[in-house]
């Protein structure tokens, strides 16, 4: 979208106007910013090097919000791949953190690789008949939870890294809809990535939005990050769909 407002001065910024400020100035009002329409939180992505121009995104708008567009509103156009095979009713999954990144760019990212959708398949004998089990990393699950939104609302069972199981309605949770019952819960988290902000360490803080937890990765982790995703640059991520399989902790400074 080409316009975002700031909550705390009520001042509505154009795109470029906004990219015509400093870098302190921007980083100042980033947490500030909000859909014009809705008041969801909202995101600044840069303009890019293949020419796509400075925007601002938010995901999730609001119910309704009449600039909302789930996948395409960061401007990029190029939305997930849907390659993906449909998964099957009654299939188990056993999240495999360290198969993908636990983080994907899947934000234009069309000649993202097949290989994380490709899952080895065994079958388990449990109780009658033969339950398909198979090991699915975060990023597909990732590109099933933004592509389908049934799928979010589904039974399909995940075993989790502690092994314990949950349905995917249960076990993944947006961001958006974190709530009290989660603290401390071994859960998938997922949502977009408002903006980053480097740490003194190498690592960054993925801020996720007002009052939503902030991801804290390391140096290796957001390194791998950047990689996988061919992005050159830290701030690159804002507006990213990422998945994070882990536990709520509540910090001095809030959700973690
Ligand atoms: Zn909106």
């Amino acid at each position: 979208m080409e316009e975002a407002k700031s909550r705390t001065t009520g001042v509505v910024w154009d795109a470029e106007q906004f990219a015509a400020l400093s870098t302190g100035e921007r980083d100042s009002l980033r947490d500030s910013l909000v859909c014009t329409a809705c008041g969801a939180d909202a995101y600044y992505i840069r303009e890019a090097r293949n020419g796509r121009r400075a925007c601002f995104g938010a995901r999730p708008h609001r119910a309704d919000c009449e600039l909302a567009s789930f996948v395409t509103d960061d401007g990029g156009g190029a939305p997930l791949d849907e390659v993906d095979e449909l998964i099957n009713a009654g299939d188990i999954f056993r999240i495999d953190p360290n198969r993908g990144r636990t983080i994907r760019h899947v934000r234009n990212d069309p000649s993202a690789p097949d290989s994380t959708g490709g899952s080895a398949v065994r079958y388990a004998r449990r109780g009658r008949g033969n339950v398909r089990q198979s090991s699915m990393g975060l990023g597909r699950l990732l590109r099933q939870l933004v592509l389908r939104e049934p799928f979010r609302r589904s039974q399909t069972l995940l075993i989790m890294s502690d092994d314990s199981r949950q349905t995917v309605r249960s076990g993944c949770v947006h961001l958006s809809e974190i709530e009290e019952k989660h603290r401390n819960r071994l859960r998938v988290y997922w949502g977009t990535i408002r903006f980053p902000r480097p740490k003194d360490d190498g690592g960054a803080w993925l801020n996720t939005g007002w009052g939503s937890p902030t991801i804290v990765i390391n140096a290796e982790e957001l390194a791998a990050v950047l990689e996988r995703s061919g992005l050159e640059e830290l701030d690159d991520l804002s507006g990213s769909f990422f998945a994070i399989m882990g536990r709520l902790r509540e910090t001095a400074n809030g959700k973690q």
